[in-house]
């Protein structure tokens, strides 16, 4: 179900060198499309939590961008394998870096309580995916995380390591207002796509910054700090 877009042709073609992180910015509207579609559909749980997902990864090798959705898996007597996991399972096999998720949950906050601990927006990362999502050999603290809801349209995104870093310091009762800072909807997305334009000066110039550093700006322009 991957859809595969080989990025090399394109530099080849334009002239340009091909950022993914703009490429994954533009493409959240229709991630999140595709998990609602493509991942609903797979989500299996015996309780009825059902979580989506897309992740876009590149190869930077064979400069491949794919783009892959799935959904979490609860069974009653073997345990959960959660999305984030199953996405990272699939895509380490052929992938070198994951630049962003999106992640579809419950956006009933007692719900989402009971699964992290913290009554917030969106379905944030699990206990157990706080400790493996990291040590995956293509995620970095740097790789995106967009948080929406299955039918809501709230929305909240993090980098990875700002993710894990904040619920370390909630377990020393240490709230971070990040963790409730929530978009209502995607209508501005392109705007927000905007302001990363700007905060890194064009493709060319993005180019040229560190793809970690590209994806804490990323983070920027979708937060709420930047948009209102
Ligand atoms: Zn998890």
């Amino acid at each position: 179900m991957a859809n595969r877009v080989e990025y090399g042709k394109i530099e080849r073609i334009t002239g340009q060198t091909f950022d993914p992180v703009l490429a994954f910015m533009q493409a959240v509207p229709a991630m999140i499309a595709k998990a609602r579609n493509d991942g609903w559909s797979s989500a299996h749980s015996y309780r009825g939590f059902h979580v989506a997902g897309t992740a876009y990864a590149i190869n930077t090798t064979d400069k491949v961008a794919v783009t892959e959705s799935g959904g979490n898996l609860k069974r009653e007597t073997k345990g959960k394998v959660c999305v984030e996991k199953r996405l990272d399972g699939r895509l380490r096999k052929s992938m070198t870096d994951i630049i962003g998720f999106v992640v579809l949950g419950t956006s009933d906050q007692q719900s989402i309580e009971d699964v992290t601990g913290l009554a917030t927006p969106t379905l944030h990362l699990c206990s157990d995916c706080r400790q493996e999502i990291p040590a995956s050999p293509i995620v970095s603290p740097t790789t995106l995380i967009v948080h929406s809801g299955l039918v809501q349209d709230v929305n909240q995104a993090f980098t990875i390591g700002q993710e894990v870093g904040m619920y370390a310091r909630v377990d020393k009762n240490q709230v971070d207002p990040l963790l409730h800072d929530a978009l209502p909807d995607f209508h501005d997305w392109g705007a927000r796509v905007n302001t990363y334009i700007k905060l890194t000066g064009g493709q060319e110039a993005a180019c040229a910054i560190d793809l970690g550093e590209r994806q804490r700006l990323a983070q920027l322009a979708l937060s709420k700090t930047v948009q209102s």
